[in-house]
């Protein structure tokens, strides 16, 4: 059954203080990631972080300088990449050009010898899953972007890997097929039951795709949460700006404890934030990151937490309208609002208040 077949896929993968050195080069920096049987993690960071490093690393395609790769509670180190059980979906797709697809999905238990009949039905079961059931005697040109991506999928799980590797794998799609691939891959994974990396640069497909999402810099962990916390409670400044766009903010710290703090904004204004993180104390020069749905335009504000600025610009941008606003110390304020809440857009020139939605949502953080 199902239930049973997710219970054999769901091996843990543990990465045990990872670096890898190229020459003089650091390119993975201690990285240590201890993934649940069955957990889809994504791998998230700037070019050159170290991303598809780990994704070699994990494959067997290169030896890691430290640390380990443990899967299962086994430690896999100085396997070849053909002796893991590690299925591998690569942004290319990468078929075999002169195999029909069936032949493409069936590949991987060819080379394990598994006789011909399992091989047909296997190769069958796997493009049934990804909905290409009908296509198995079409070559790999005769198929669309999307679909040669289904069957790059399907050829990866066909020999039961305990764990699947997606390497930027929606990188070449446009944009409305990323969005279903997304989807149907997510689908796969969850009925599977496979643990699963996902290598992406793209913030919104690891948010919306992972249970945890990693983020890395300059090979080093920068924070390892569920989407949420990551979006919500970024660790660090860099977090709070490569995931989602933030307004910062300079101020002076106040005070502060566990559940919160209080800035005073060289903009003017005070406001509660959240627990500012790393070394800061009151009387301290702080970063506050607001998102731009964290603000409002609200002419009638006059609270201690209001912001006077002038607006610069109004852009409808379907759903939400965006304002965005030059406040007292110069800076330039994106204020974005569901236009269900905001019938009109202001002028330019036109002198507005700014307030929090909400008490407590900024981010602070002991300034640069
Ligand atoms: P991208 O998103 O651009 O693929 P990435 O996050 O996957 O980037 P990596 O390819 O893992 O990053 O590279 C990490 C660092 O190691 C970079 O600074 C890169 O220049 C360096 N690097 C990668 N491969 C080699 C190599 N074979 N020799 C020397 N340096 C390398």
């Amino acid at each position: 059954s199902q239930s049973s077949q997710s219970a054999q896929r769901g091996q843990t993968l543990l990465l045990d203080g990872i670096t890898q050195r190229y020459g003089n080069t650091l390119a993975v920096d201690d990285v240590t990631l201890d993934i649940k049987g069955g957990e889809l993690v994504a791998l998230l960071g700037p070019s050159g972080c170290g991303k598809t490093t780990l994704l070699r690393i994990i494959a067997g395609f290169m030896a890691q300088t430290k640390g380990h790769v443990i899967v299962g509670g086994e430690a896999i180190d100085g396997l070849p990449p053909n002796r893991r059980s590690v299925g591998i979906v690569f942004q290319n797709y990468a078929l075999f050009p002169h195999m029909t697809v069936a032949e493409n999905v069936a590949y991987g238990l060819d080379a394990r010898g598994v006789d011909r009949a399992t091989q047909r039905s296997e190769a069958q079961r796997m493009l049934d899953l990804v909905k290409l059931g009908h296509l198995g005697d079409r070559m790999p040109r005769q198929l669309s972007g999307g679909q040669q991506q289904r069957v790059a999928l399907a050829r990866a799980l066909a020999v039961n890997p305990s764990i699947l590797l997606l390497d930027e794998p929606f990188a070449a799609l446009d944009k409305n097929l990323r969005l279903d691939m997304q989807i149907e891959v997510k689908r796969i994974q969850r009925l599977s039951g496979i643990t699963t990396i996902l290598v992406t640069h793209d913030q919104e497909e690891a948010l919306s795709m992972a249970d945890r999402v990693a983020v890395l810099s300059q090979g080093r962990l920068e924070q390892f949460s569920p989407p949420t916390e990551i979006y919500d409670a970024p660790d660090s400044l860099f977090v709070n700006t490569f995931v989602g766009s933030a307004n910062l903010l300079s101020g002076v710290l106040l005070d502060a404890d566990r559940s919160g703090g209080t800035v005073r904004l060289d903009a003017g204004g005070t406001i509660e934030t959240r627990a500012p993180k790393g070394e800061v104390r009151p009387g301290g020069r702080v970063t506050v990151c607001l998102r731009p749905e964290h603000l409002r335009v609200d002419q009638a504000a006059a609270g201690a937490d209001t912001l006077n600025g002038v607006v610069e610009m109004g852009l409808p941008l379907g759903a939400t309208i965006v304002h965005e606003v030059r406040i007292a110390d110069g800076s330039a304020v994106k204020v974005s609002e569901p236009r269900i809440d905001r019938a009109a857009l202001f002028a330019p020139g036109t002198p507005v208040r700014l307030a929090p939605v909400a008490p407590r949502l900024a981010s602070v953080f002991a300034a640069a």
